[in-house]
């Protein structure tokens, strides 16, 4: 069906931070799938656990144990704050679990009756997939069009805002328990790349802790070492309640995750459940991914070379201030910020493209650049060379 508009590009081979189309042409990939392909495409080790595990077994069913699926859960629970982890196949989906559970928060822990939707707080501009309740939960009325009425039980403020968080959560609150969670992207990166503010994440900590309300992040395009760290909430200092993975844990295979403290898994058998959720392949994968950025050092590769990526698009700002505003991001998840005035983002991608590189809007002005964490530094310098290139094409 014609759900997307796509780059008349077909892509057929990949190697590190490579790509090849069916003619032959070669690109830089900054765009890793939108931040999936952790250790770059058709990675030596991936493709050897892999091929082992097709080998040995791909699927059962959740009728049964699934070795690879505790062991993956353990692997998540030993790097994170979290001691309960929920398997699925997509962020979208990870998230619809995670509003499963905060409703389920709601009606038997905060005492929210039957009848009256448990309320959950997300932010303005967010991203949290296109399922109905998860489009619901992202905060951008574009996505919304055409599909009302949506899933009620969903109230919105503006990203980074506490006083506005706590306006709203008042006015929720005044008659009574009404809010079951509040959603949050540590970063929110389909809406712009904005780093969250850590003083604001503080304070929406706080008032959930006051009232038994829970905290749950969307760690989907940020988590699993694009940030620098394992999860993005090690940059806020903010450990929330619950969060939700999917994208670059698999590094390329579909797996989403909801991972949640002891005392807020509400779940029992039979509330929630999917198919393909957690099989020993996707499952596999999981575990070679987490792995491999250990094995490799690569939180201290991202930390570096997040830091060189900085940098280069500050240079590049500071070049071209007629055309770029600024930069901004956390490790390798960074936006350039294109002037009012400037080139869309979508003609900057389009540009680019003829050097040879992909890169990825984040609306209509932000350029978003979320390589492999495997990428190289003559890569990196490379993407930012051809960025430049794309720039100047347009001018
Ligand atoms: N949450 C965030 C923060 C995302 O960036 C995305 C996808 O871009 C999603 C959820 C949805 O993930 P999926 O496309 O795997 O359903």
């Amino acid at each position: 069906m014609d759900t997307y508009a796509r780059f008349p590009l077909e892509l057929v081979r990949g190697q590190g931070v490579w790509l090849w189309d069916s003619q032959g042409r070669r690109y830089l990939d900054c765009v890793a799938g939108i931040a999936v392909c952790t250790l770059g495409h058709s990675d030596r080790r991936l493709r050897r656990a892999l091929s082992r595990q097709l080998a040995r077994l791909q699927h059962v069913s959740n009728l049964y144990v699934i070795p690879e699926q505790q062991q993956l859960a353990a692997a998540i629970t030993a790097r994170s704050c979290f001691d309960r982890v929920f398997f699925c196949n997509s962020g979208a989906e990870a998230n619809e679990a995670a509003i499963k559970l905060a409703r389920k928060h709601g009606h038997q822990v905060r005492g929210i009756s039957g009848d009256a939707a448990p309320l959950i707080l997300t932010a303005e501009a967010s991203f949290h997939g296109r399922t109905l309740a998860a489009v619901t939960a992202t905060g951008q009325p574009k996505y919304h069009r055409g599909f009302e009425p949506m899933v009620q039980g969903f109230r919105y403020f503006p990203y980074n805002d506490a006083a506005a968080f706590e306006a709203l959560l008042a006015r929720c609150e005044a008659q009574g328990p009404r809010v079951a969670a509040v959603l949050l992207e540590p970063l929110q990166g389909e809406g712009g790349v904005h780093p969250g503010d850590q003083a604001f994440f503080h304070r929406v900590r706080q008032c959930c802790d006051e009232r038994g309300i829970l905290l749950i992040f969307d760690e989907v395009q940020i988590g699993v070492g694009r940030s620098g760290a394992w999860w993005g909430y090690e940059r806020l200092g903010v450990e929330p309640d619950a969060f939700t993975l999917a994208k670059g844990l698999g590094g390329g295979i579909p797996i989403g995750a909801l991972a949640v403290k002891r005392q807020f898994d509400h779940f029992c058998p039979g509330d929630h459940a999917s198919t393909f959720g957690g099989n020993p392949f996707a499952c596999r994968a999981g575990l070679t991914v987490l792995a491999e950025i250990e094995r490799r050092g690569l939180l201290a590769h991202v930390q570096r070379l997040g830091d060189r990526l900085e940098q280069g698009l500050a240079d590049l700002v500071c070049r071209h201030p007629q055309l770029l505003e600024g930069h901004r991001g956390w490790g390798l998840l960074q936006g350039l910020v294109l002037r009012d005035g400037a080139p869309s983002a979508p003609a900057v991608v389009k540009a680019a493209l003829s050097q040879g590189l992909l890169v990825v809007p984040a609306g209509p002005t932000v350029v978003r650049l979320v390589p492999p964490l495997t990428i190289r530094p003559r890569e990196l310098a490379l993407a930012l060379e051809r960025l430049e290139q794309a720039l100047l094409s347009l001018v």
